[in-house]
């Protein structure tokens, strides 16, 4: 069984009470909601790590279509870029 990701855009959404951090799509339905609130992290610097973290996460559906695009021309091919475009679809 296969299934595709929820599509993008997804962006970062902080909590402006707690600084909890979400991922979520265009709908505003959460993706992911692993972050830890500010509160819940040791200090600022820990935090600021955490939400780079989220940052990229956020940006993986455009990262993934951008590099899709890039190797649109690659067919049955074993370059290292088509394998981490295998790897962020679920395959090696
Ligand atoms: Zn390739």
């Amino acid at each position: 069984m296969s299934a595709s990701h929820t599509p993008g855009p997804w962006r970062l959404e902080v909590d402006g009470l707690d600084g909890h951090l979400r991922i979520v799509d265009t709908r505003g339905e959460i993706v992911s909601d692993i972050g830890y609130a500010r509160s819940e992290v040791c200090d600022d610097e820990e935090h600021a790590a955490i939400l780079a973290d989220h940052r990229l996460m956020a940006a993986a559906p455009d990262l993934l279509a951008a590099l899709a695009w890039q190797l649109r021309d690659h067919r049955d091919c074993a370059c290292e870029h088509c394998a981490v475009l295998a790897k962020a679809k679920g395959g090696a």
